[in-house]
C-alpha cells in the first residue's frame, strides 16, 4: 500500500490523467452546460438595420428640438417591414413606428408614443409633446455586433444566453467537448436494489443512484451496472464491463476488510492503481486508477464518503473531460457558525448549509452521526473544508466553503 496523498496531490493526480475529450457537433439545446470548441462570428451586422427600440414616431430630431411641435404622419411602419420600401421622411413629418421596425430614410430618432398626442380634427397629424435628440430610442445597424466580429470563443461555457447568440447567427448546432460516459457499480454482499425490501442484515443500494445522479449533474452520460457481491469472479466480470467507458465509479470494497476485494480485482484486470489512500475525512480509502483511457474511481462504501469523494475528485475529472479549462473546485472564503473539532492529519469535509448574508458567506456545519449518515448530505448545500493540520475552529473563524452545484437553488 502506498502512502496517503494529500487532497491536493490526489486531485492533481486525477486531473493529470483525465483527458479533455474530442469535440462533437450537437444540436444547440444539447450544448447547454458544455464547453464550446470553435469560434463563432457574427454572420451579419446586428442589428442588421437601424431600428426602433420603442413604439412611437420616427422623426428628424432637428425638427423636434423644441416641443410642442406638430408633425405630419406619412405612414405606419410595422416590425418586419422592408427598409427599402419605406418613405423617406420630409421636414416636419413623422412615421408611426413599432418596436423592432426599421427606421425610414432621413429619420434619426424615435419619439415615444407616450410623448405624443393626437391633433383634434386632424387625423393626419401628431403633436410631439417632448423634445427629441438624434439617436433617441434607436438601435444603429451593427451597434450590438459587426459582421465578422468574434462573439463566442473556444473554451466558453454555453448557457442560455450563448444559445441565443448562436441562434441569432443562424446556428442550430454547436461544436462542443464530448461528455464522458460513466458506469456505476455498487459492490457489497449486503446490498439489494432500492425497489426491494432488504432481508435482515441487508440494506438498499443508495450509493449507486447517488453516484449516477452526481455524475449526471456534473455532465457525464451514465450507465447503471447495478450491484455485484463481494466475490472475485463476479466482481471481475462486472468491473470489466464498466471499463468499456470513459469512467468507472465503484462504491464499496476498498477498505481493509476481509471482503474488500475491489483493489486486488482492479489490479488483476490490469488497472494501474495511482493511489489507494488520501488524507481526507471522510473517504480515506479512496482508490483511483486507470486502464488505457478509462478512469476508475473506487469510492468507499459509506454514503457520506462516496458523496464527498465524488464531489471533490469525480466532478472535477468529469468537468476536465468536458473541456473546462479550470475544473478544480474553488472554495469561497466564509464565516463559520458553530464549532468544529477534528483529529489533525486529514483534510476534513463537513456537510454544511451555506447562505449569503451581508457580511459574506456564512457556513453552518450540520450535525451528523458519522460517515454513514446519508441524510446529512441531503440537508446540506455546501462542504466546509478544514485543513489537515487544524484541530479546531470556532464560531466566527474564516473557513473555506465549497459551494455545491445547487447552492443557488436552496
Ligand atoms: P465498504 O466500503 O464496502 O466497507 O462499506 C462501508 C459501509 O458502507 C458499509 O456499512 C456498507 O454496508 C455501506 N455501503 C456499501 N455500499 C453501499 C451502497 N451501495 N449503498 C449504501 N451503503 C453502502
Ligand atoms: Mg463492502
Amino acid at each position: 500500500m502506498k502512502k496517503a496523498l494529500t487532497v491536493g496531490e490526489a486531485l492533481e493526480s486525477v486531473l493529470r490523467v483525465a483527458p479533455a475529450l474530442p469535440p462533437e457537433d450537437v444540436p444547440c439545446l444539447e450544448a447547454v452546460g458544455r464547453i464550446l470548441q470553435e469560434e463563432v462570428r457574427a454572420d451579419a451586422d446586428y442589428p442588421p438595420f437601424d431600428k426602433s427600440l420603442m413604439d412611437g414616431y420616427a422623426v428628424i430630431a432637428a425638427d423636434v428640438a423644441a416641443a410642442p411641435r406638430k408633425l405630419r404622419v406619412l405612414e405606419e411602419i410595422a416590425a418586419g417591414s422592408d427598409p427599402a420600401r419605406l418613405r423617406p421622411l420630409q421636414p416636419a413629418c413623422a412615421s408611426r413606428i413599432m418596436t423592432g421596425a426599421p427606421l425610414p430614410p432621413a429619420s434619426d430618432a424615435v419619439l415615444i408614443v407616450e410623448d405624443s398626442e393626437p391633433v383634434p380634427g386632424d387625423p393626419g397629424a401628431v403633436l410631439a409633446k417632448a423634445a427629441v435628440r438624434s439617436g433617441d430610442n434607436v438601435a444603429r445597424r451593427g451597434g450590438d455586433a459587426r459582421r465578422g466580429e468574434v462573439l463566442l470563443s473556444p473554451g466558453d461555457l454555453l448557457g442560455p444566453a450563448e444559445i441565443g447568440v448562436l441562434a441569432a447567427c443562424g446556428r442550430t448546432r454547436a461544436r462542443v467537448g464530448r461528455r464522458p460516459s460513466l458506469a456505476v457499480l455498487a459492490t457489497g454482499d449486503e446490498l439489494v436494489e432500492p425497489d426491494r425490501s432488504p432481508s435482515p442484515g441487508r440494506i438498499r443500494n443508495s450509493n449507486g443512484p447517488l453516484l449516477l445522479a452526481l455524475a449526471r449533474q456534473a455532465g457525464a452520460t451514465v450507465r447503471d451496472l447495478g450491484i455485484v457481491g463481494d466475490r472475485r469472479e463476479a466482481l471481475g466480470a462486472a468491473i470489466e464491463r464498466g471499463l468499456e467507458g470513459d469512467i468507472l465509479a465503484l462504491s464499496g470494497g476498498v477498505s481493509m476488510g476481509a471482503y474488500d476485494l475491489v483493489g486486488e480485482t482492479l489490479r488483476s484486470l490490469g488497472v494501474e492503481i495511482l493511489f489507494d489512500r488520501v488524507a481526507i475525512k471522510p473517504g480515506r480509502p479512496f482508490t483511483f486508477g486507470t486502464r488505457d483511457r478509462t478512469l476508475v474511481f473506487g469510492c468507499p462504501g459509506n454514503p457520506v464518503s462516496t458523496y464527498v469523494i465524488f464531489q471533490v475528485f469525480g466532478r472535477p475529472a468529469i468537468r476536465k473531460m468536458i473541456g473546462f479549462a479550470d475544473p478544480s473546485p474553488a472554495p469561497v472564503r466564509g464565516i463559520l457558525r458553530g464549532a468544529v473539532r477534528q483529529r489533525p492529519g486529514r483534510t476534513g469535509y463537513y456537510q454544511t448549509r451555506a447562505r449569503l448574508s451581508e457580511g459574506g458567506c456564512v457556513a453552518e456545519i450540520l450535525p451528523t452521526s458519522g460517515s454513514a449518515d446519508f441524510v446529512s448530505c441531503a440537508r446540506g448545500n455546501a462542504l466546509a473544508v478544514v485543513p489537515a493540520e487544524v484541530a479546531s475552529m470556532q464560531s466566527g473563524d474564516a473557513i473555506d466553503i465549497l459551494l455545491l452545484e445547487d447552492f443557488a437553488d436552496r
